[in-house]
């Protein structure tokens, strides 16, 4: 059986940027031990079961690229031992693109994902509190990267996708686009802390999905129309897709986390697999 990710879940909460939404301080999980030594073991269970995924995602209440290497490496080398996935990915506030031994580790099995809030690194290092352009370094330009782009509210859809087809233009090595709404609090939906409020004040939601989808849908110089399924939407520029997904399926069935040696879904509850 296909499920669609396994998600690795990293609990350093060490990282060099700040994002006002920060989606690792923002779940609230515990600090707890990796226990790498169980990845494989809990891949290998899965696997026992027949099921593999479309996409691996090495993923951080942190910056993965600033576990040690030994804990970075045996994530990875876990899901090139048990290979279940369609795809994988890792991804990076950009600090990635500062470690060449991470980074040559990675590159050639591995899309690298960066999140930003504008193509402007000026604007985009201002917003989201890092101070080195890692867009502009030649490692950048070695990857295969997918791009996701936070859609923000005080600023006009349409220039938005301009910024996209920008982004596609300049640097051909963006594979595929993500157009991203922000959820207020993951764990339990509270509005409690400031990330939620910034949130509130300055993305885009899963509230906008229509308006987002409708505004797509509406502007044909993005290209090929669109395909649907499940809870995902694709439009394409130059065969770059773009994808948005409406609202997030459920974690569980179908969306497998992994946290401290445990199988979860996104509020923590153990998976019965
Ligand atoms: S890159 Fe991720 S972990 Fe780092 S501050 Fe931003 S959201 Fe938080």
């Amino acid at each position: 059986m296909k499920y669609k990710e396994f998600e690795f879940i990293s609990s350093s909460f060490k990282c060099d940027k700040n994002c006002p939404y920060c989606t690792a301080k923002i779940t609230k999980w515990p600090i707890v031990d990796n226990k790498l030594n169980k990845l494989e073991e809990q891949l290998k269970y899965i696997k026992d079961k027949g099921i593999t995924f479309k996409y691996f995602i090495f993923s951080g209440n942190g910056e993965p690229s600033l576990m040690s290497h030994d804990d970075f490496k045996a994530v990875i080398d876990a899901t090139r031992n048990i290979n279940l996935f369609d795809e994988k990915r890792i991804q990076s506030s950009g600090n990635i693109f500062y470690d060449d031994e991470e980074l040559n580790y990675v590159k050639d099995d591995f899309i690298i994902e960066i999140t930003r809030v504008a193509i402007d690194s000026k604007e985009d290092m201002k917003i989201l509190g890092y101070k080195r352009d890692y867009i502009k370094t030649d490692n950048f330009k070695k990857c295969n990267i997918r791009l996701n782009y936070v859609l923000l509210k005080n600023r006009d859809l349409k220039k938005s996708l301009e910024e996209i087809k920008e982004y596609i233009d300049l640097y051909p090595n963006i594979k595929t686009v993500s157009l991203k709404t922000l959820n207020t609090n993951t764990f339990d939906g509270r509005i409690d802390n400031p990330y939620s409020k910034w949130i509130i004040d300055n993305a885009l939601t899963k509230e906008d999905t229509k308006y987002i989808v409708d505004f797509m849908n509406n502007n044909k110089f993005l290209g090929d129309g669109i395909v649907e399924y499940d809870d995902r939407y694709e439009w394409k520029y130059k065969d770059v897709p773009i994808t948005f997904y409406g609202k997030k399926g459920k974690y569980g069935k179908s969306n497998v986390v992994y946290y401290g040696g445990r199988l979860v879904d996104y509020s923590l509850n153990e998976l019965n697999i």
